[in-house]
C-alpha cells in the first residue's frame, strides 16, 4: 500500500519534477491515485467523492515547494485535508466530554452487538474517575444479551467504577429511571449508561433508543463503532444519525490492522467529532482521536508527510543550489558528500529518510540487516573530517598510505574508509544519471 500509492504518484508526476505550479489535468491524474487509495482504505465511496472533489479544487494551481516532487507536495495537501476532515489537529480538546450541566450527567452509550460499547463504557468511566476526578456510576440497560449486565459489574470491579445493582425483568426505560434516581441520591457526578446492542441495526433497537433517550435526556450521546468493519460501520452510523441526538463517536479496535477509512466515513456520515479511539482489551486501551495520526494510517503515506515538512524547515537553498550547480558541472567531492550526510543527520537519521522514500522500505530492511545505523553517518563524518582539504575535493589522491592515515585519524578501519569512498562514488555516478535525465532542475528538486 505504502509503496502503491506513491509509486502510482510517482508516475504521474514523474515528468514533472521541479516545475513550479500543479496543473489541473496532473492533479486530476494523481487525484484518481488517490481515490483509489482512500478505497482500499475502506473509505466509504460517498465520502471518498466529497473529498476528491474538495482536494482537487484546493491543489490545483499549488506551487511545489523547491525542496520536494509535486508527487510528495500532493501527498501533503490531501494529508492536510484528511486531518482537517477528520477533526483538524486538536485531538486532545475533541475528545473531552461536555459534562458542564447539573449533575448526574447523562452520557448514552449507543452501538451494535460487539462493537465494543461495554468495554468502552467501562474505559471512559475510568479515564473520567482517574483524569478528571468524576465520581461515576455505570449502569447497563442490555437486557437482550444474557450476562450483559454481569459484563458491566465485573468490568467496574476491574475499573473500581460503581456500577448500578441489578434486578432481574426490569426493561430498559426502568432501568434508566432507577439509575438517574441512584445517581442523583448518591451524588454521582456522571452517569454512563450502557444500552443494548443487537447484531443488526433494526427498528425494535431504534425504538428502544429513542425512549431511553427521551427518559434521560443525555448530554452526550456517544456511538461505538468498530474500526474493523469499514463499511459496515457507515450503515450503522447512518442508522443512527437522525434517530438519537448522537454527540461523538468512539471509534474501537484501532489496535487492529484496520486502515482507519472508517474513522472518515464516521466524521462525514455523522457530522459529529470521533472522540476516542479503543486501543486495546484492557481497560485503559483509550485514547483521545488524534486526527494526524489517523490520516496517516489511511494514506500510509505520513513519513513522506513528514518529509516534505522537515525538507520545508531545515535544508538550506544555498546549500542546495550549490550543490546541484557543482552536479550540473559533473563534480561532487567529498564535501559535498559531508553536507549531504550531515542534513541526513539533521532530517532525522538514516531510518528516517529510508522511510521516508517511496519503494525505500527494501533498503531500510537491508540497511537494519546489515547493522547499518546513525552511527554510521557519524562515522563517516568522522573519516571524511580526517582527511585534507585536497583529498576531499580529489579522492583519488588516496593511496593506501593515505587512506591508514585517514583511517587512524578517525579511530577506524582501511575497509571503512573505502566504504566512504565507494559510496561517494556511487552517488557520484548516479548524479550523473540523474544529470541526463532532468538536468539542473531535476537536481534541485531531489535535493533542494
Ligand atoms: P459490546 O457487545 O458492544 O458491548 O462489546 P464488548 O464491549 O463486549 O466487546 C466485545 C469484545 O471486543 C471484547 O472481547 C472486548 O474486549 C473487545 N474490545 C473492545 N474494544 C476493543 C478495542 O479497542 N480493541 C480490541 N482489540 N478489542 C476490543
Amino acid at each position: 500500500m505504502f509503496e502503491s500509492l506513491s509509486d502510482r504518484l510517482g508516475n504521474v508526476f514523474d515528468s514533472l519534477r521541479g516545475r513550479g505550479a500543479l496543473k489541473e489535468d496532473e492533479v486530476r491524474a494523481a487525484m484518481r491515485e488517490v481515490r483509489i487509495a482512500l478505497l482500499e482504505a475502506d473509505v466509504a465511496l460517498p465520502v471518498v467523492r466529497r473529498f476528491i472533489d474538495k482536494v482537487t479544487e484546493a491543489a490545483i494551481g499549488q506551487e511545489v515547494l523547491r525542496s520536494v516532487t509535486p508527487g510528495q507536495q500532493v501527498v501533503k495537501i490531501v494529508n492536510d485535508a484528511l486531518v482537517e476532515m477528520l477533526g483538524g489537529e486538536d485531538g486532545a480538546a475533541q475528545a473531552k466530554l461536555d459534562l458542564e450541566a447539573k449533575p448526574p450527567v447523562i452520557v448514552m452509550m449507543v452501538g451494535l452487538q460487539g462493537s465494543g460499547k461495554t468495554t468502552s463504557t467501562a474505559k471512559i468511566a475510568k479515564r473520567l474517575k482517574e483524569t478528571e476526578g468524576k465520581k461515576v456510576l455505570m449502569a447497563s440497560l442490555d437486557v437482550n444479551r444474557p450476562a450483559a449486565q454481569e459484563q458491566l459489574a465485573v468490568l467496574g470491579e476491574q475499573a473500581g467504577v460503581a456500577t448500578l445493582p441489578i434486578i432481574a425483568g426490569q426493561q430498559p426505560v426502568e432501568i434508566a429511571n432507577r439509575a438517574m434516581q441512584a445517581a442523583k441520591l448518591q451524588s454521582f457526578d456522571v452517569l454512563m449508561l450502557d444500552t443494548a446492542g443487537r447484531l443488526h441495526v433494526d427498528e425494535a433497537l431504534m425504538a428502544e433508543m429513542k425512549a431511553v433517550a427521551a427518559v434521560a435526556t443525555p448530554k452526550e450521546v456517544l456511538l461505538v463503532v468498530d474500526a474493523l468493519t469499514g463499511q459496515d460501520a457507515v450503515n450503522v452510523a447512518q442508522s443512527f444519525t437522525g434517530e438519537v441526538p448522537l454527540t461523538g463517536v468512539v471509534l474501537t479496535r484501532m489496535d487492529g490492522d484496520a486502515r482507519g477509512g472508517a474513522a472518515l466515513s464516521m466524521r462525514a456520515v455523522t457530522g459529529k467529532p470521533i472522540k476516542f479511539a479503543g486501543t486495546g482489551e484492557k481497560l485503559d486501551a483509550i485514547e483521545p482521536f488524534v486526527p494526524s495520526r489517523v490520516a496517516n494510517r489511511i494514506l500510509g503515506m505520513g513519513d513522506i508527510v513528514s518529509m516534505v515538512e522537515k525538507a520545508a524547515a531545515s535544508v538550506k537553498e544555498e546549500d542546495a543550489e550549490r550543490l546541484a550547480k557543482k552536479m550540473a558541472a559533473g563534480k561532487f567531492d567529498l564535501d559535498d558528500l559531508r553536507m549531504q550526510l550531515q542534513q541526513m543527520t539533521k532530517m532525522g537519521g538514516l531510518g528516517a529518510i529510508a522511510g521516508m522514500m517511496p519503494g525505500m522500505k527494501k533498503a531500510k530492511a537491508a540497511m537494519a540487516q546489515s547493522g547499518m545505523d546513525d552511527r554510521v553517518l557519524l562515522r563517516m563524518d568522522a573519516i571524511i573530517s580526517s582527511m585534507t582539504a585536497k583529498e576531499r575535493a580529489n579522492p583519488a589522491l588516496l593511496n593506501a598510505k593515505r587512506k591508514k592515515r585517514v583511517a587512524s585519524g578517525s579511530g577506524t578501519q582501511v575497509q571503512d574508509v573505502n566504504k566512504v569512498l565507494k559510496m561517494h562514488q556511487e552517488m557520484s555516478k548516479a548524479m550523473k544519471q540523474i544529470k541526463k535525465m532532468g538536468g539542473l532542475k531535476g537536481l534541485g528538486a531531489l535535493f533542494g
